[in-house]
């Protein structure tokens, strides 16, 4: 039997070396060390519960090949590219801001955007409906010349420009529900109106300066960048209004041939690095709704590339419930961090946040309907 959702993992993307420190600090004065934020724990025990409930072995196993340089600059330069190889070859160091090269980094993260490619190949070329790529580093906030905040090479970026290149597409939609802003991903596309980007994320938080609403994209990608910041506190409830009122319309109009999640998971209610409230079912329903969209728009072609997540307990199982809506597979297994008390609802900012991004992306598109009348 054909495997509807494939599972992009390779066990080198777990040795990408981080070193110590406290969650977004280097140890050092009366910081004292700890594990970094951005260690392999959170991805791995995403795996090993995959694994542990059985989940694994309903979703095709997709084997990376490393990206080539020609496909890393597509998005980054040359002279990037290669400063990146020399601290992976050295002693390792900082590509930018927060974005640490280990020894051996480099090929990892060569692997890393060579996984979201390998994807893009699996869905494009009708070997999987869907994709999960459990890769790592992560990519969204790294810029054309600039490591950032835990990515070294943007994956998200390099895979759709290389679904373009490939398979000649021209309308790709990525939606960036990471609670921090896509920054790099927003960069490479910002006047680019083939690939529509949609950042759903907490309002004034890291990159500092970045993921205002009102940076709606310039010249002819005017309308194609949508930011969607969101007050601290947000669930579920909040989060389903924002795609409600924004994404399935905007979807709706753009009629994507592919689609890209920029699969953070640390929006979930207990990240250390995020001050949302979205819980494993939450993240399943968001994945749900994403699905449908593929479904009506391109074949169900949709591809879940991994960003942040820093709650090593809690992220597997929110992963786990994204995977559950891709595949349609039931893996039984409940949410353990479930604790009887309700989930919050949207209050008045959460609405009112959401309806100025309505307000200001009215004049690019029709914003009047929503999930329920299209899905
Ligand atoms: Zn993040």
């Amino acid at each position: 039997m054909k495997l509807k959702t494939g599972f992009v993992c390779d066990e080198s993307y777990f040795w990408h070396n981080t070193g110590n420190g406290a969650l977004m600090m280097p140890i050092g004065g009366f910081i004292e060390a700890d594990t970094h934020s951005e260690s392999p724990e959170t991805k791995r025990r995403v795996k090993n519960l995959l694994e542990r409930c059985g989940m694994i072995r309903k979703l095709q196993s997709i084997h990376p090949r490393s990206a080539t340089s020609d496909e890393i600059e597509l998005n980054h330069t040359s002279k990037y590219v290669n400063r990146v190889k020399e601290l992976s070859d050295t002693s390792g160091g900082d590509a930018g801001e927060l974005a640490i090269v280990g020894k051996g980094s480099y090929e990892i993260a060569m692997l890393s955007a060579g996984g979201a490619i390998t994807a893009v190949d699996a869905v494009m070329g009708g070997e999987v409906e869907n994709a999960y790529a459990l890769t790592r580093p992560p990519g969204h906030h790294a810029e054309k010349e600039l490591g950032l905040g835990f990515c070294l090479f943007n994956n998200v970026a390099i895979a759709a420009k290389y679904a373009r290149e490939k398979y000649g597409l021209k309308r790709i939609m990525i939606i960036d529900w990471d609670v921090h802003h896509g920054n790099g991903t927003e960069s490479a596309f910002y006047s680019d109106p083939e690939v529509l980007f949609i950042s759903l994320h907490q309002e004034f938080t890291f990159p500092a300066g970045r993921g205002a609403l009102e940076d709606i994209g310039e010249g002819d990608g005017r309308g194609y960048n949508v930011n969607i910041p969101l007050p601290a506190g947000t669930g579920n409830a909040g989060y389903f209004n924002a795609l409600d009122k924004i994404v399935v319309p905007i979807a709706e109009q753009f009629k994507p041939e592919l689609i890209l999640i920029s699969a953070g998971q640390d929006p979930g209610k207990f990240d250390p690095l995020g001050r949302m409230l979205v819980s494993a079912d939450g993240f399943g329903e968001m994945a749900s709704v994403v699905k449908k969209i593929a479904e009506r728009h391109c074949n169900g072609k949709l591809i879940a590339i991994h960003e942040g997540g820093y709650s090593a307990a809690y992220v597997p199982f929110c992963t786990l419930r994204i995977i559950e809506s891709l595949s349609g597979v039931n893996s039984e297994v409940e949410d353990p961090f479930k604790t009887g008390v309700s989930e919050p609802p949207m209050y008045s900012n959460q609405k009112e946040a959401v309806e100025k991004v309505v307000k200001t992306h009215s004049q690019f598109w029709e914003l009047a309907g929503s999930y329920h009348t299209y899905l």
